[in-house]
């Protein structure tokens, strides 16, 4: 069920498809792995670069992958924060080309606890932010989803990420430019961020806008900070998508980002006329 797409019709009935759905416990393979390098992306972004033990690893672009947090860090968790989680698994994009396995990257935010709560941090991404290092082993389901439908159009294709959203589309876009698609159409990528420095990769996507055909990569922050000196787009990113394209929009477009993101940004391209058939996102939830 998990690898059937879900294309939204409306929030609620996405938020009821996942409840009903994805909340289903199933027993997943197993994927071996080991970290081979960790880079700091942003203030509180990582890229973290595996090998899986299997040479034969294999994934499809836009997949994504279950990471199963090891008992001895639940354990520890538990402990210092009065939880009681077990058999604990998080799903993260696939950042990487299918063309690099056995590497894969996967590129994680980290969630402490808000401030203003009494509430445990984000429990896989503080095992990944400060329990992982280079040489690591760690165990990942099989690869899951199908984000990417790929067809015979030459519409455009559109990626809008919010935040570390823009995750899934960095492995997306390097699978397309290694299969030359963006020499057939035209691809965009809206990356909205608060402010310069939660914006990750922005070198590599700026270069790639430069060097690689039909790519056009439009970064936009909310709430620029005055130091940003900022002259880029301005505004919710879903704003921006739909000033950017006046009128009626013929295009396959991916999203990826906050719950209230993908749904404000579904409402402009329904307004738009894009069908339902054509807007592509994963599922909000996967357990
Ligand atoms: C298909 C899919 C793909 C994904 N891909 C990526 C990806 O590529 N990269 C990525 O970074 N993320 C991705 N995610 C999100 C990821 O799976 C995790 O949800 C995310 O890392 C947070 O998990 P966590 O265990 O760190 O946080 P959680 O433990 O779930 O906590 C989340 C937040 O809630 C707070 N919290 C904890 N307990 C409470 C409480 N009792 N009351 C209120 N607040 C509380 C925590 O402090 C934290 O800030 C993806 C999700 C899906 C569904």
């Amino acid at each position: 069920m998990i690898n059937k797409k879900l294309r939204s019709g409306t929030v609620l009935a996405l938020l009821l498809l996942s409840a009903a759905m994805l909340h289903v416990p199933r027993a997943y393979a197993d994927v071996q792995a080991k970290v081979v390098k960790i880079e700091r992306l942003t203030h509180d972004v990582k890229r973290i670069r595996f090998r899986a033990a299997n040479d034969d690893f294999k994934f499809t672009a836009g997949q994504f992958i279950l990471l199963k947090l090891p008992e001895s860090y639940l354990k520890e968790f538990n402990k210092e924060h009065g939880t009681n989680h077990e058999n604990v698994s998080r799903p993260y994009s696939f950042a990487s080309a299918p063309s690099e396995a056995p590497y894969f990257d996967v590129i994680i935010k980290h969630y402490p606890a808000p401030r203003d709560k009494d509430v445990p941090p984000g429990l896989a991404s503080s095992f990944v932010h400060e329990k992982l290092h280079a040489g690591d082993a760690v165990t990942f389901s099989d690869p899951m989803g199908s984000l990417y439908m790929p067809n015979d159009s030459t519409d455009p294709i559109i990626l809008v990420a919010g935040g570390v959203g823009a995750s899934p589309f960095i492995g997306l876009l390097k699978h397309w430019f290694d299969e030359k698609l963006n020499e057939k159409r035209k691809i965009y990528l809206f990356f909205g961020a608060n402010s310069r420095r939660d914006l990750f990769l922005l070198d590599d996507l700026n270069d790639w806008s430069r060097s690689k055909a039909n790519f056009e990569y439009v970064p936009a922050l909310s709430r620029p900070d005055p130091a940003d000196e900022w002259k880029g787009e301005t505004g919710y990113i879903n704003v921006v998508l739909g000033k950017h394209f006046e009128g009626p929009l013929a295009a396959d477009v991916y999203l990826a980002g906050a719950p209230i993101m993908v749904s404000e940004t579904i409402k402009i391209l329904h307004a738009k006329g894009v069908p339902d058939s054509r807007i592509h996102h994963d599922p909000i939830k996967v357990e």
